[in-house]
């Protein structure tokens, strides 16, 4: 078990890493990809920069930077957090267990603009299929999704209801489909129904009756992490204090997922932040330990 794990090896993450490995916290820094920086050709507004660098080159750098510090680093896309007594994170290529977890995965800046989604959120729609599974047993819902987080929530989801269909709203199929699972491509226009889920209607007019409609579209980000570890969110943002203290003990959230600047420097400011609250909790569970 890991005393902090960060979920996220952008800014906030990395930054948050080198405090807790040098305060001799075990630290594992889970991230999927180069994150926003992926795309930053050029950066220099950042404090130190004699010549221009590009987003993957700093990354790089400070990745390097925390495994020479001790921290351990693993590519890996996480799908669910859940908590007994300690922090459990389920990924594509493993599981994870930790005293704390920093939430620093960036924004995903995912809206979907789809007639009836957020009306009929809580009353059919759900972001959390380990939570909400249960409640559709013997009926039929659809997974809204294209990628290996959308069959995580399916795997969930198969065993209770009475069949399951994916909707890729359009998006290119990135994952491969459980058998016997229809796929529509079609996007969608609305989703239908005045006190609860109804039905789908798509783009061409074509529709489908189902109960429920689990959002799982991309991957999982800040907003389905917070939701599924039960983290209040505002907005697109998860709501934190000025400790970057979520609602819930020993998790915390950091940079572009909390809102604000949106830069690397207020990234790696919060990311230190969290660290600073991380540090005394770990050390408080040692001793009641
Ligand atoms: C094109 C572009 C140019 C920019 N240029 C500048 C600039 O010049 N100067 C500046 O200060 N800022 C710039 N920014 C903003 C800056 O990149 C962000 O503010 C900063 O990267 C935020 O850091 P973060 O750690 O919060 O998130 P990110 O850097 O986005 O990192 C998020 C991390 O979370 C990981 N992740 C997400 N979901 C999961 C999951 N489910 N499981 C595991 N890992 C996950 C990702 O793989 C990634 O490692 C730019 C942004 C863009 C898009």
């Amino acid at each position: 078990m890991y005393d902090a794990v960060m979920i996220g090896s952008g800014p906030a993450g990395l930054s948050a890493a080198l405090y807790t490995s040098r305060a001799n916290l075990t630290t594992l820094v889970i991230g999927k990809d180069r994150g926003a920086l992926e795309k930053a050709d050029r950066i220099e507004n950042y404090f130190g920069m004699a010549e221009p660098i590009s987003g993957c080159e700093l990354v790089e750098n400070t990745k390097t930077q925390a495994r020479s510090l001790g921290v351990e680093l693993v590519e890996d896309e996480i799908f669910h957090i859940t908590w007994n007594g300690h922090f459990i994170l389920e990924g594509k290529n493993g599981t994870y267990e930790s005293l704390t977890v920093l939430l620093a995965t960036g924004t995903g800046r995912k809206t979907l603009k789809i007639e009836g989604l957020k009306e009929l959120e809580g009353r059919g729609v759900s972001y959390c299929a380990v939570c909400d599974a249960f409640f559709y047993r013997g009926k039929e819902v659809a997974v809204l999704g294209n990628e290996d987080y959308a069959i995580h929530e399916m795997s969930q989801i198969l065993p209770v209801v009475k069949s399951a269909v994916l909707l890729t709203n359009g998006r290119e199929l990135k994952t491969e489909v459980p058998e016997g699972v229809q796929v529509i491509r079609e996007p969608l226009r609305s989703v239908d129904g005045t006190e609860r889920v109804e039905g789908i209607t798509f783009e061409d007019g074509s529709s489908i009756a189902v109960e429920g409609l689990f959002v799982a579209l991309g991957s999982a980000g800040a907003m389905e992490l917070a939701r599924k570890a039960g983290a209040f969110t505002e907005g697109q943002n998860i709501k934190v204090n000025e400790r970057m203290e979520t609602n819930i003990p020993g998790l915390y959230a950091a940079g572009d997922c909390i809102g604000g600047l949106l830069q690397i420097s207020t990234a790696v400011g919060e990311g230190a932040q969290a660290a600073m609250s991380m540090i005394p909790f770990v050390r408080r569970q040692r001793k009641e330990k």
